[in-house]
């Protein structure tokens, strides 16, 4: 018989909790509005339950969670939601609560790290040991694996909050972090695209200037990784990489910014298939959830 596994992407607007084996094996999955944690993870404890009582036991659970989270397994507050302006989460115990209420071992990490997870194990980056996976959306965020390990460092990665560039003259937009302004997601999430336009992204012609400038931001921060990181590829999901546009700009722009300088035949001739979008579409993050919980 199978083993079956529950996933959960606990996202700071909704909840997803699926159970099953892989992408080709889900046997249930709900979704519902992030509201107290109480009741928020009061419905998933529930749906695990009511599922548990048609497919059998869970063997573990993986969490994908919205940040920002202690990682750390030596610390008092492990798998609790830090200091978070969402009313209500600060230090709610995520991993314990979901531990407890269910009686199975429980596996969390940041919504992106585990994206990256479950890309690696089933999607675009199958078979390599180093690659990113960053979301384009109402933020942005990126998971690293590096040596084949996800990377969490001392709290955990926040490649969104990089300082990138900004020519005010070509786009005087003083972006729209609450903390740094015009850092990487301030000056490219959703929310700058509509601010900055006066238009929501989707609602823009493909050929508007805003995807020039969108590829321009999105390419000084994939030069900052690939200096950086060194990833033998980089994985772009989120709400604004719907935008198809955008991936040729993005590559072409990289190449621009790199100006020949990191010398590999998988950037120079092969960026095709060293920029691309997720192979698990929309869904990396819960099945990513899934193969947290059965690897791990
Ligand atoms: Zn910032």
């Amino acid at each position: 018989m199978t083993e079956l596994y529950g996933g959960i992407e606990a996202g700071g607007t909704k909840f997803v909790c699926a159970i099953g084996s892989g992408p080709e094996d889900i046997r249930a999955e709900t979704r519902f509005p992030t509201t107290t944690p109480e009741e928020t993870m009061g419905r998933g404890i529930n749906f695990f339950k009511t599922q548990q009582g048609e497919f059998g036991p869970l063997k573990a659970v993986g969490i994908a969670a919205f940040g920002p989270v202690d990682l750390n397994p030596s610390s008092t507050t492990f798998g609790h939601i830090t200091a978070t302006p969402k009313p209500g989460w600060s230090w709610a115990d995520l991993l314990g609560t979901i531990s407890r209420g269910l009686e199975t071992p429980v596996s969390l990490d940041t919504d992106v790290n585990v994206a990256a997870y479950g890309e690696g194990r089933w999607g675009a980056a199958q078979g390599l040991e180093n690659f990113i996976y960053l979301t384009i959306g109402t933020g942005i965020g990126g998971g690293a694996m590096v040596n084949g390990k996800l990377v969490h460092g001392l709290v955990h990665p926040e490649m969104g909050h990089m300082l990138l560039r900004h020519d005010r003259e070509r786009d005087p937009f003083p972006g729209s972090c609450p903390f740094h302004g015009d850092c990487f997601e301030g000056l490219a999430n959703g929310p700058a695209i509509q601010k900055r336009w006066g238009q929501r992204g989707d609602q823009l012609p493909s050929d508007h200037p805003a995807w020039e400038l969108e590829a321009h931001y999105l390419a000084l921060g994939l030069v900052n990784l690939i200096c950086t990181l060194s990833p033998q590829r980089i994985i772009m999901g989120g709400g604004v990489m719907e935008q198809k546009q955008l991936f040729p700009m993005l590559r072409r722009e990289v190449l621009t910014l790199l100006a020949g300088y990191v010398q590999h035949a998988d950037i120079l001739e092969g960026i095709e298939q060293y920029i691309v979008p997720p192979g698990l579409g929309p869904r990396s993050g819960i099945l990513g959830a899934i193969a947290l919980a059965r690897y791990t």
